[in-house]
């Protein structure tokens, strides 16, 4: 066991490094030429290395600083738990955070290197599917700027989100090495190694007090190594941490087979310890039930509990039924649910608590965040499964679930049914344990994402926990960081709002609002300048598109985007058929108010997807129909952008004219790509459907483009769904669904886009693409008589960005603080 009995961090406070040019260029050079051995003309990516860690030591002092202000004893501080925290680059953020962007530019000149070179070197932090997993590193970036002590625990995986590459229009998957040249924003701490238990059986016994206790034994350790990346705040001196861990052997050797000469073999099975933190799995709002899963959640969950555990005692605490005053945990979603037994057990088991002292404290400091209402992302684990890999756990959540049905029994005498539905163990042919619902009886707090989304929980799936305990439920709408996603990606639109309003909006983002006079039609000038930055933007954008998918987007056509995971829900069909309709009414001439586009559609398929992996194919095949057809002639342009990533928005947000928010009204829970478009002054088309809802009563209906059934309607429907109804009433559909089926995009491979077609057709279709059709086809002419009005959009444009501050996380922390966490800042 490696982990040494750690003191109080000393409370002496870091003294911080010199930060001029002349300082923080000996820095660099004394990085990249006697740390790193590389002479001027190396390879750029060695004065990235220099530069990032120039750039951390100057963190240093900050990220020390904290630390220790963190811990000291009776302060409370909140844990975000999370198996996802999708990053993207830092070097950039750390710059615009510490306020060195002239300092670094000038030490770099030597180095005949600009910043933006440089950034370039540096792979995404992929270490997430989607938006859950954006809105945990979003999230972390407004704790520091609120300098609230938050501190998130994740996996340090070696290989993060896949990355996609398009062979013949279909997604091919890439292993991502993200550390392949080392991560040098990390700090590795082995003193605090964590051994997280596996596998053996438990025994009962009665302590010298005779009280009844339980041990795992015979069990097969994993040692749980911490990597601190620094999370800084914008121009506060605050740098908060995110904890990853690594797993790693133990140095144990499994004697039977060592003695019996199998050295290599014993060698061997440390193997698979290293495994649970190998690879991130990269499926977005479903599971499949693998083992290895639930080995990194037990194992996330372990770690970081004995963590903050070993924090409490070191800063001093000694009264542990206070534990919840002054810790706070948030669960992202129900990966890292199995730490409400684990809390359980470590207090039971390790501490020598009692059951109730044990469960005061656990379900009072264990939140939780649902994120979706599809039935094929709850997650359930098999017993049998459980019962093998942790059988501890297991033991206890029997006994959480005994007590919690007796309290359901004595509010509901008889209601055997109630009792049945609320269990935490399913029972069936595979009896399975409901990890949702562990979350809610083992949590104080349960919240949603959006409004709607809240509503929905509410009302359908938690119903009966909402009679038991309505005081537990909230809603916490999502937003995004405006450092990243304006600041960072969107210079130019961030100089000229701060030449007109102050640099105030970027910390405190409703102050954009002070931007609305500006709207104003009789601003020309302001106008002018705000459409030649999203030209400027467009071009970006549009040299992007060319490199990675040789199409040429024309800057001054409408830049109409979809950008996102690719799923039947969020619904890239629907917009697939319109550019369908598109090319259909080039070919048969009906031009009468067209407006030119430039479609752009990215995202990832989980790799066991078929029909999402089809449907980027479909979008190729058309893509490539569209743009080699001469009758087309520029008016539309479509392209697949591969890869889909962190980085990849930093350059479509700012750039993009329409953003398409089309999910099926009940099914996305807030969506947060919606509020990067809006932020950036992007108009929304969309359904009325999670934060979409918020956005449109933000900007007004007059500055958004609403269709589409709402949740209640679609729900309705649902049983009488008929979508060959829709087509044979709607010849501009007929014409879509029979060039499809007459096979023109898949001339060589015919039948491929069957699969696709039947979904469509079957009154069975869950996301009822057929029945928004023409609500959408008509939503998109109203956009094409708004983009020819180019004052008027421009005024749209600037209403979005100055209704957007809502929309910061900045808020959605603040009100995580004030309902769930109560923290208070440093
Ligand atoms: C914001 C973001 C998402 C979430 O997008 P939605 O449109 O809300 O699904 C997914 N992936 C990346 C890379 C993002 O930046």
């Amino acid at each position: 066991m490696s982990a040494e009995k750690t003191a109080a961090p000393c409370s002496v406070a870091l003294k911080p490094l010199p930060s001029g040019v002349e300082a923080f260029t000996r820095d660099l050079e004394r990085y990249q030429f006697y740390h790193l051995g590389r002479l001027l003309g190396s390879p750029p990516v060695y004065t990235y290395q220099a530069l990032a860690r120039t750039l951390r030591d100057h963190l240093m002092s900050d990220w020390m600083n904290t630390y220790v202000a963190r811990d000291q004893p009776g302060k409370r501080r909140a844990y975000y738990l999370s198996l996802e925290f999708l990053i993207g680059r830092a070097l950039s953020n750390h710059v615009l955070n510490l306020g060195l962007d002239e300092v670094s530019r000038e030490a770099l000149h030597g180095f005949g290197q600009t910043l933006e070179n440089l950034a370039e070197e540096e792979p995404d932090a992929g270490l997430g599917n989607g938006g859950l997993g954006r809105l945990a590193a979003c999230f972390m970036d407004s704790c520091a700027t609120l300098n609230l002590p938050v501190m998130g625990y994740g996996i340090h995986y070696e290989y993060g989100m896949f990355r996609q590459h398009i062979e013949n229009g279909y997604q091919i998957e890439d292993p991502d090495n993200w550390l392949r040249d080392g991560n040098p924003w990390e700090v590795e701490r082995p003193e605090y190694t964590c051994r997280v238990p596996f596998g053996g059986h438990t025994e009962h016994y009665h302590d010298k007090a005779g009280i009844h206790r339980a041990r795992w034994a015979d069990t097969n350790d994993v040692l749980a190594i911490p990597y601190d990346m620094p999370i800084s705040g914008y121009r506060n001196h605050v740098v908060n941490t995110l904890r990853l861990w690594k797993s790693a052997a133990t140095d144990e050797f499994d004697l039977n087979e060592f003695n019996a000469g199998s050295y290599t073999e014993a060698v061997q099975e440390k193997n698979h310890a290293e495994h649970i933190s190998m690879v991130l799995y990269p499926n977005d709002t479903s599971e499949n039930g693998k083992e290895l899963r639930l080995r990194q959640q037990y194992f996330l969950a372990s770690a970081s509990l004995q963590d903050a555990l070993r924090q409490w005692h070191t800063a001093g605490n000694s009264d542990l039924t206070k534990f919840a005053e002054h810790n706070v945990f948030q669960m992202n979603d129900t990966h890292p649910s199995i730490a409400v037994a684990e809390l359980m057990r470590l207090l039971l088991d390790q501490e020598g608590m009692q059951w109730d002292a044990a469960w005061a404290i656990t379900s009072h400091c264990m939140a939780y965040t649902n994120h979706t209402l599809l039935p094929e992302a709850l997650e359930r684990w098999p017993v049998a499964l459980f019962q093998r890999l942790l059988p501890r756990p297991l033991e206890i959540i029997y006994e959480i679930n005994a007590r919690f049905l007796r309290e359901v029994a004595v509010k509901w005498p008889g209601d055997i049914e109630r009792r049945r539905r609320m269990s935490i163990i399913e029972e069936g042919d595979v009896r399975q344990l409901r990890m949702a619902w562990l979350a809610i009886v083992g949590s104080f707090s349960v919240n949603g994402v959006a409004a709607l989304h809240s509503r929905l929980l509410r009302e359908g799936l938690f119903r009966d926990f909402v009679d038991l305990w309505p005081h537990k439920f909230n809603n916490k709408t999502n937003g995004v960081t405006p450092r990243r996603w304006m600041a960072h990606a969107n210079p130019s639109m961030s100089a000229l709002i701060s030449s007109k309003i102050g640099d105030g909006w970027v910390a405190d983002l409703p102050q954009l609002e002070k931007l609305k006079p500006l709207a104003d039609l009789k601003n020309t000038a302001f106008h002018a300048d705000w459409r030649a930055v999203k030209r400027a933007n467009k071009m970006r954008l549009a040299a992007l598109v060319k490199a990675e998918c040789g199409v040429e987007f024309n800057p001054d056509a409408l830049f109409d985007v979809q950008v996102k995971r690719i799923h039947e829900y969020k619904r890239q069909l629907l917009n697939v058929l319109h550019v369908i309709h598109l090319y259909n009414r080039i070919n048969r001439g009906r031009l009468d108010g067209w407006a030119d586009r430039c479609v752009l559609i990215g995202g990832k398929a989980a790799p066991g997807y078929v029909m999402a992996k089809r449907i980027i194919k479909l979008v190729n095949s058309v893509a490539e129909v569209v743009n080699s057809d001469p009758d087309v002639d520029g008016r539309l342009k479509v392209a697949f952008l591969p890869n889909y990533r962190v980085t990849s928005m930093e350059i479509i947000a700012p750039a993009t004219d329409l953003s398409e928010q089309i999910s099926t009204a009940g099914k996305e829970a807030s969506g947060t790509g919606n509020m990067k478009f809006m932020m950036n002054g992007t108009i929304t088309i969309g359904t009325y459907d999670g934060a979409n809802i918020e956005i449109l009563e933000a900007v007004g209906e007059e500055n958004f483009f609403l269709f589409g059934l709402h949740a209640d309607e679609v729900e309705t429907l649902r049983p009488h769904y008929q979508p060959m109804a829709y087509v044979d009433k709607d010849p501009e559909l007929r014409e879509v669904i029979d060039l499809l089926r007459s096979g023109h995009f898949n001339l060589c491979e015919s039948g491929i886009f069957d699969m696709i077609l039947d979904t469509l057709l079957s009154p069975h279709d869950p996301w009822m693409v057929l029945a928004d059709f023409r609500s959408y086809v008509d939503a998109q002419e109203r956009v094409s008589q708004a983009w020819q009005d180019e004052a008027g959009w421009t005024r749209m444009s600037i209403l979005n960005t100055a209704s957007s501050g809502f929309f910061s996380t900045d808020r959605t922390m603040v009100e995580y603080n004030r309902d769930i966490w109560k923290l208070s800042p440093s």
